[in-house]
């Protein structure tokens, strides 16, 4: 058996570090407003991995935790940068590409989520599927 593939992530101040053990997703650009905001970019960059595949290396108590009705931003308390975050039935880890460090096995996004609303001053030039939503109400 092939050994498992290790990556690993950190926040700005390295409070908060994180390990996965096995793939890394998929990169996705979600271009909501909340993204928008929560990045002060035009988006968030997030792959998902499996619930039992992520674990804290450090810095776990350190994360702040933002509930805007369900919609879920966590960070770290010290330096401000995104955190991994569970979904409610905890399955799945929602992962901020941009934490990872060195190669995680992706070039450029997969596709982009939440393009209805996207900043207008934003140009999407990379041919990856756009959904006006998200992936689970509409089609590119
Ligand atoms: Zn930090
Ligand atoms: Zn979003």
């Amino acid at each position: 058996m092939d050994k498992e593939q290790q990556f690993t992530g950190r926040c700005n101040c390295g409070r908060v570090a994180f390990k996965i053990t096995g793939k890394v997703g998929p990169v996705g650009q979600c271009h909501c407003s909340k993204c928008r905001r929560a990045s002060g970019t035009d988006g968030n960059a997030v792959f998902y991995t499996s619930f039992s595949s992520l674990a804290f290396l450090s810095g776990e108590g350190e994360v702040s935790t933002f509930d805007n009705d369900g919609w879920i931003h966590t960070f770290c308390s010290e330096c401000g940068s995104p955190t991994p975050h569970t979904d409610a039935a905890k399955k799945i880890w929602f992962v901020p590409a941009g934490l990872m460090n060195g190669d995680i096995g992706h070039e450029g996004y997969a596709a982009h989520i939440h393009v209805g609303s996207k900043a207008p001053w934003v140009k999407i030039t990379d041919d990856a599927p756009q959904f006006n939503k998200g992936f689970e109400n509409s089609s590119p």
